[in-house]
C-alpha cells in the first residue's frame, strides 16, 4: 500500500470513528432526555397517588371538617352553609316556573311545566350559552343587566302561547357561588369563586341584584328563591326519587350538598324546620386535609390563580383546572428536555389546555393517538412522536384518575357522617338503631365533567366501590341528572307555591 493510501484509509477510519461518536452521543443524550421525561412521568404519578388506605384518610378528613363546619361559624374551612330549604319538591307541583342560572362557564335559562303529577314534568326551551368573559371582570350592574336582557329575549320568544301571559312569572335564580342566606330567597355573595372578580358585588344580596335588574327592564318576573346549583340538583332528584340526600357538582367547579338534621347544625342552636331538617350546602370545593395528595404543579397552579389558598380541593378535582394541571406537567416535561420541540409559548399560557381536551385526548383510541397530535398542534407543539403522545395521555390519565377518586372519597366522607357509608359513623346525635340500618341511599350528581368525561365518572364510581365495600355500595345509587340544577330549582320554586 502506498503512503498517500495509508493516509486516506486512517483519515476514513477516523471519519468514521467520529461520525460514530456523534451518533452515540447523539443517541445517548436522547436517552438522557427520554429518561428526564420518563422520570418526571414518575414522579408525578407517584406524588399524586390515592391507595385505598389514602383514600379512606381523606373519607374521614371530610367527615370531620363537616362536624367542625357544622359545630362554629368559621370552624373549618368547610363552610356548611344554611340553605333555608327544609322541603324538597314531592311531585304534587303544578304550573309554569322558571330557572336562570349562572355557573362557571355557562349560564341558562329554561321553563318547566308542572301537572301536579311526578311524571307530568315538561322541561321548555333549555338555553344554555357561555358566560361572555368580560362579564367576568366587570361590574354587578353590566352583569345583571346582561342576565335581565338575556330572560327578556326569553320570554319574547314564547310570544302567545305561554300560559303565563298576565300572571306574574317566578323565577328560580341557580347561582354557582357560595352565598350566605338569610332567607331562601335572600343573602349575600361570600367571595366569587372559578375565574369571577367583580369585587363590589362581595356582601350585596344577589336575588336583590337581580330583582333590580328585571324590573329596570320592566319585567313582571319575581325571584322566588336564591338556590345554589347543588339545592338544584338535590331537588330535581329527590323529586324523582325520595331517597335522594346527598347532591354533587363537577363542572367547572365542584361543590356538595345534602339533607342534615337542625340538632346536628350546632352553630344554629333552635333552628325549627317542620321537616326537622335544612339542607347544608357544603362548598366542599375549599375543603383541605393534609392527607390530599398535592404536587409541585397544584401548588403553582394555586400560587398564580385569581384565589390562592382557596378552593383547594376544587383545584384537584374539577373540570377548570384538570386541563391546566396537565398542561403544567407536559410544559416542565418540555423545558427538561427537547421531545416536545422548542418550548411553545402558547404552551405556557394559563388555562390554555382545556378539560375538554383533556377527555379528547384520554379517550382517543386512534392507533396513532390522531386527536392527541391535533390537540398537541394547537398548543404549539408539533410532530411528536408516538411514544411521547403515550407519555401525554398517560399525564391525563394521572391526573383524571386522582380527580375521580378524591371525589369518591368526598362522597364517602358525606355518607360517612350521615351513618350511610356501613361504617357507623359519627354517632354524634344519632341513635343506635339509624347507624345500624343500611338505608337506601341516592347521591344525584350532575355537571359538565362529570356527564360528559367517562373515564373521570369510572375512576369515580370504581372508587366509591373500592371505599365503602361490594356490600354498602349495593345501598348507595349514584344518578345523574343532566341540568339538575337548573330544573331543580326551577321544582324547589314550585314547591315553595303549593
Ligand atoms: P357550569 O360549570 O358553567 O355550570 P357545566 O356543568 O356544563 O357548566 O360544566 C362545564 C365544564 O365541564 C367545562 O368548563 C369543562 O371543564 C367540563 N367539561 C365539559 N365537557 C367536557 C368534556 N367533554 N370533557 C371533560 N370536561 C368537560
Ligand atoms: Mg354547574
Amino acid at each position: 500500500m502506498g503512503k498517500v493510501a495509508v493516509v486516506f484509509a486512517a483519515a476514513a477510519v477516523v471519519a468514521a470513528c467520529s461520525v460514530a461518536a456523534v451518533m452515540v452521543g447523539r443517541r445517548m443524550r436522547s436517552r438522557r432526555k427520554w429518561r428526564t421525561v420518563v422520570g418526571i412521568l414518575k414522579e408525578f404519578e407517584d406524588a399524586c397517588d390515592t391507595p385505598v388506605g389514602r383514600l379512606r384518610q381523606v373519607v374521614d378528613a371530610m367527615a370531620v371538617e363537616m362536624h367542625a363546619g357544622l359545630a362554629s361559624e368559621g370552624g373549618s374551612k368547610l363552610k356548611m352553609l344554611l340553605t333555608f330549604v327544609d322541603g324538597l319538591p314531592n311531585g304534587t307541583e303544578k304550573g309554569t316556573f322558571y330557572a336562570l342560572h349562572l355557573g362557571g362557564t355557562y349560564f341558562r335559562i329554561l321553563r318547566v311545566h308542572l301537572g301536579g303529577q311526578r311524571s307530568y314534568l315538561d322541561v321548555q326551551d333549555v338555553e344554555r350559552h357561555p358566560i361572555p368573559s368580560h362579564l367576568m371582570n366587570s361590574t354587578s350592574e353590566v352583569l345583571f343587566n346582561f342576565l335581565a336582557f338575556s330572560l327578556e329575549r326569553f320570554i319574547e320568544k314564547e310570544g302567545n302561547e305561554s300560559d303565563s301571559q298576565g300572571v306574574r312569572r317566578e323565577l328560580a335564580f341557580t347561582f354557582s357561588f357560595p352565598v350566605k342566606h338569610t332567607s331562601i330567597s335572600s343573602g349575600v355573595l361570600i367571595k366569587w369563586t372559578k375565574g369571577f372578580k367583580i369585587s363590589e358585588m362581595v356582601g350585596k344580596d344577589i336575588a336583590e341584584c337581580l330583582q333590580g335588574a328585571l324590573n329596570r327592564r320592566g319585567l313582571d318576573m319575581h325571584v322566588a328563591a336564591l338556590v345554589n346549583d347543588t339545592v338544584g340538583a338535590l331537588s330535581l332528584g329527590y323529586y324523582h326519587d325520595p331517597d335522594t340526600v346527598i347532591a354533587v357538582i363537577f363542572g367547572t367547579g365542584s361543590n356538595a350538598c345534602y339533607l342534615e338534621r337542625t340538632d346536628a347544625i350546632i352553630k344554629c342552636q333552635g333552628l325549627l324546620t317542620t321537616s326537622g331538617s335544612m339542607v347544608v350546602n357544603m362548598e366542599w370545593g375549599n375543603f383541605w386535609s393534609s392527607h390530599l395528595p398535592r404536587t409541585s404543579y397544584d401548588i403553582e397552579l394555586d400560587a398564580e390563580s385569581s384565589n390562592s389558598n382557596d378552593m383547594g380541593f376544587e383545584k384537584m378535582i374539577s373540570g377548570l383546572y384538570l386541563g391546566d394541571i396537565v398542561r403544567r406537567v407536559i410544559l416542565r416535561m418540555s423545558q427538561g428536555s427537547d421531545i416536545f420541540g422548542p418550548t411553545s409559548s402558547v404552551l405556557s399560557e394559563p388555562y390554555v389546555l382545556r378539560t375538554n381536551s383533556v377527555s379528547a385526548m384520554h379517550e382517543d383510541d386512534t392507533p396513532d393517538l390522531e386527536e392527541v397530535a391535533r390537540i398537541l398542534k394547537d398548543l404549539g407543539v408539533s410532530d411528536v412522536p408516538l411514544k411521547v403522545r403515550k407519555v401525554v395521555v398517560k399525564i391525563c390519565d394521572v391526573v383524571t384518575r386522582r380527580a375521580g377518586r378524591l371525589a369518591a372519597a368526598g362522597i364517602a366522607g358525606i355518607l360517612k357522617k350521615i351513618g350511610r357509608d356501613g361504617s357507623g359513623g359519627i354517632t354524634s346525635g344519632r341513635s343506635r338503631n339509624e347507624i345500624q340500618m343500611q338505608k337506601r341511599t341516592v347521591v344525584a350528581v350532575e355537571g359538565g365533567l362529570y356527564m360528559n368525561y367517562n373515564m373521570f365518572r369510572e375512576y369515580m364510581e370504581e372508587a366509591l366501590v373500592e371505599i365503602l365495600g361490594e356490600e354498602v355500595s349495593q345501598y348507595v345509587v349514584v344518578k345523574a341528572m343532566e341540568d339538575g340544577s337548573s330544573i331543580g330549582s326551577a321544582l324547589l320554586v314550585a314547591s315553595l307555591q303549593s
